[in-house]
């Protein structure tokens, strides 16, 4: 195949006209950052989420960080979350001084297990080791099986933290994900490859009040200008006080009017992934691979669409042919206890063996709202070469 054709990455932001324009007002305006536009995007995110309060950051790492601060994640507590993740799902809990740990994921749904967790919990009651919080990963846009972890939650007393990267506009049931109807705070990333951008972003949502105003505090230095919230009386209208310790990690205005303007076509850019979807699951269903699973009563918001090659032993040379054939392929994830920083923490290859089995096999293939009919049939094409 040759060369001169145009790279289809496997994800990518899809940038039109309005948003271009909302940028631009937002430069022309008196507040480049902590002015309106993170209001409305924050009351954007309350009405896609259902959400009662949304705390909009600098990045899903920031936002994941400030949601185990707001748990009052710390020295000698345990976090638990998924090794099929970017590495930012357990580093938000080094962040804060805790151990981490994993819980093997699911072969079909990819995601955390809940037979795994339940094993792993009577052995942690057992032991006196229960984690203070669980995260599970919403991996490629599909959510976990939210009311079993939350059952499961109130039994051995953990909080939980979903780490929805993937999955804003998603659905469990009948709720929209960041709804956190099982969980405290839900988190969500806007990098450009996700499924709606403000370039670096993210936000944190929760229907609790005290979380909300942590979450709210937390991503500006632990400053409030509540009077109601400080510890002494106000000595005026210039008054703050600090009353924990918090970071910056405030998004800006010219951040928030590009995700307020991307919420707008969120629904024809979930739309176009589920087209994609479904003809990837027709085309590709006689190949020898694996092909991604969703479960009904959910509705995955389709960020990845990561095949397995049955025959790991191909999975190299199949990526290394799509990608010379300009095929952006990916792989998503290398499982995070095999990273050097967490071997050096302990952890071993064969922890946690569904994922590294999924690993071994994996490649995320292009789906993204801006990919053309044409693009598609490229893809299905390269990788049938690839396979033969
Ligand atoms: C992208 C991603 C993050 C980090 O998001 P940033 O906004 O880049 O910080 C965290 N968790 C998962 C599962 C992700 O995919």
């Amino acid at each position: 195949m040759s060369t001169d054709l145009p790279f289809i990455s496997y994800g990518r932001q899809s940038i039109d006209q309005q948003d271009i324009e909302a940028v631009i007002a937002v430069l022309k305006s008196d507040y480049l950052t902590q002015g309106p536009a993170i209001t409305a995007f924050e009351a954007g995110l309350k009405s896609v989420t259902g959400a009662q309060f949304v705390s909009v950051m600098s990045n899903a790492t920031a936002a994941l960080h400030v949601a185990c601060l707001a748990l009052e994640v710390g020295s000698g507590d345990r976090v638990w979350t998924s090794p099929n993740s970017f590495v930012a799902s357990a580093n938000c809990a080094l962040y804060c001084g805790a151990a981490v740990d994993f819980v093997d994921i699911d072969p079909v749904s990819l995601n955390m297990s809940v037979a795994a967790l339940v094993e792993k919990l009577d052995q942690a009651e057992r032991d006196g080791s229960l984690p203070k919080v669980v995260i599970p990963v919403h991996f490629a846009g599909e959510s976990c099986d939210m009311a079993e972890i939350g059952t499961l939650a109130k039994k051995y007393g953990f909080r939980v933290i979903e780490d929805a990267s993937h999955a804003i506009g998603g659905r469990y049931g009948d709720n929209p994900v960041g709804s956190s109807e099982y969980s405290d705070i839900t988190v969500f990333s806007f990098h450009p490859v996700k499924i709606v951008t403000t370039a670096e972003g993210g936000a944190a949502s929760t229907n609790d009040p005290e979380l909300g105003r942590k979450l709210a505090e937390l991503r500006t230095h632990g400053i409030t200008r509540d009077p109601a919230q400080m510890i002494n009386a106000s000595e005026g209208a210039w008054y703050y006080e600090q009353t924990s310790l918090g970071l910056n990690y405030r998004m800006t205005d010219l951040q928030a009017a590009l995700g307020l303007s991307q919420l707008d076509r969120l629904e024809p850019f979930i739309a176009k992934r589920h087209l994609i979807g479904d003809r990837y699951d027709d085309e590709l269903a006689a190949l020898p691979l694996t092909l991604p699973v969703r479960q009904s009563g959910r509705r995955s918001a389709l960020h990845l669409y990561p095949i397995q090659v049955k025959d790991v032993d191909r999975r190299k040379a199949v990526f290394d042919k799509l990608r010379s054939a300009q095929i952006g392929v990916n792989v998503h994830y290398i499982p995070i206890h095999l990273q050097p920083y967490y071997q050096a923490l302990g952890f071993k290859s064969g922890d946690f063996p569904a994922a590294e089995h999924y690993y071994a096999g994996a490649i995320s293939i292009p789906m993204h709202p801006s990919m053309s009919d044409d693009d598609q049939l490229r893809v299905i094409g390269a990788l049938k070469q690839a396979l033969i």
